[in-house]
């Protein structure tokens, strides 16, 4: 009897595993070739409840990501291309893993151990998003071993004083999406020389799917009292400040459009909201630090990270010049961004938490974007 009963338990359990085998799936196809003859490949990953991501080798970058709507319907809620040659050559950054350091640094200089280093500027006068070849404008390798049927790991190796910044680095980006819709993004880095670091994720979302028009009537929650309001180089110009009776107030969720045309000296420096908000109890542990909804599908994300700041940035500059994946246009605010990090222009803002990683030290961080529908 005890025998039967456990070749039952045994024989049940080995069809969970096979069925769970045949839900969650990764895939592999081609997608265009760089003009260098590399061919750049894209994954999938599908969950079991048919949410699904698809990321490509080149930027690391998350071309698609189809999640059910209240109805059942799948709906790609982020931006993106149909097309390699547009990620290659007009891409504002869609779906990237964003470095050596995302966001701006002022006049693309800091020092470290009173060396001063000098990056390249791309951004007016300053260095933004890595500088003119940062991570999303790589090659990452995939590496097979790290990866399974519910994640993807790419590693990218980014040479001593490539763009400016000191020190070989090994950069490490694991994205999976497990059967609770966890879209999870964990970063490492280590470095031979001492450096600064600040990754980050630049999808633009728009959960009411990526052609549907502006994202304005998402409602919108940021666990955060204060933010940095910024110089008209887009560089904050110092302390935190309460976003209380400000436009910024996002403690009470609030469409993104309720106040983005409020006469505030602040959106009319960012052309909208493109800020980064100080995220409230920051102690390096992961937890939730916000959530955004779309009323026409219902679909709902919650973000966790381990980060001490979040920079909305509400696809200001988006004018109609690009293409979605269904045919239109990408018109202004048609994406949002929640990009978890550290502060802009942070090593040389000395009360802002550091960004120098040491010879020796692991950099590891960890961002979730939580999906319900
Ligand atoms: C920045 C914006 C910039 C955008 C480019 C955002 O992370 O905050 O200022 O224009 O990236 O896509």
């Amino acid at each position: 009897m005890f025998k039967t009963l456990l070749k039952v338990f045994f024989s049940l359990l080995i069809l969970i595993s096979c069925s769970n085998n045949s839900v969650n799936k990764v895939s592999m196809s081609d997608f265009g070739k760089a003009p260098n003859g590399e061919v750049v490949k894209k994954f999938k990953l599908t969950n079991s409840n048919g949410l699904s991501m698809e990321v490509i080798n080149y930027g690391a970058i998350i071309t698609n990501l189809n999640v059910p709507d209240s109805s059942g319907s799948l709906k790609d809620v982020v931006l993106g291309f149909n097309d390699f040659n547009n990620y290659y050559e007009n891409n504002p950054y869609f779906g990237a893993i964003i470095g050596r350091y995302g966001n701006r640094i002022s006049d693309g200089t800091f020092s470290l151990d009173e060396v001063e280093y000098n990056l390249e500027l791309n951004n007016g006068p300053n260095s933004l998003h890595g500088g003119l070849v940062g991570f999303d404008k790589v090659f990452w390798k995939f590496i097979e071993e790290k990866s399974n049927n519910q994640s993807l790991y790419f590693e990218y190796f980014s040479k001593d004083m490539e763009e400016g910044f000191p020190g070989n680095l090994i950069v490490g980006v694991e994205y999976s999406l497990n059967d609770y819709n966890e879209l999870k993004i964990k970063y490492t880095a280590s470095t031979d020389k001492k450096t600064i670091i600040n990754l980050t994720q630049h999808s633009y979302f728009n959960l009411s799917g990526e052609s549907s028009g502006n994202v304005l009537d998402h409602i919108l929650s940021i666990d955060a009292t204060y933010y940095l309001p910024v110089n008209k180089n887009m560089i904050p110009y110092g302390p935190y400040e309460k976003v209380e009776s400000t436009p910024f107030d996002f403690n009470n969720p609030k469409k993104i459009g309720s106040d983005i045309f409020v006469d505030d000296i602040q959106l009319k420096i960012g052309n909208g909201y493109d800020h980064c908000f100080v995220l409230n109890n920051h102690n390096g542990k992961l937890k939730k630090i916000g959530s955004v909804e779309s009323p026409k599908t219902g679909i709902k994300m919650d973000i966790f990270t381990d980060q001490p700041g979040l920079q909305l940035y509400t696809g200001n500059f988006l004018d109609g010049s690009l293409e979605s994946k269904d045919k239109k246009l990408y018109e202004k605010y048609s994406g949002f961004c929640l990009e978890t990090q550290h502060f802009p222009n942070s090593p040389n803002q000395k009360e802002y938490p550091s960004v120098t990683l040491n010879k020796g030290e692991v950099y590891e961080t960890e961002t979730i974007y939580k999906f319900s529908f």
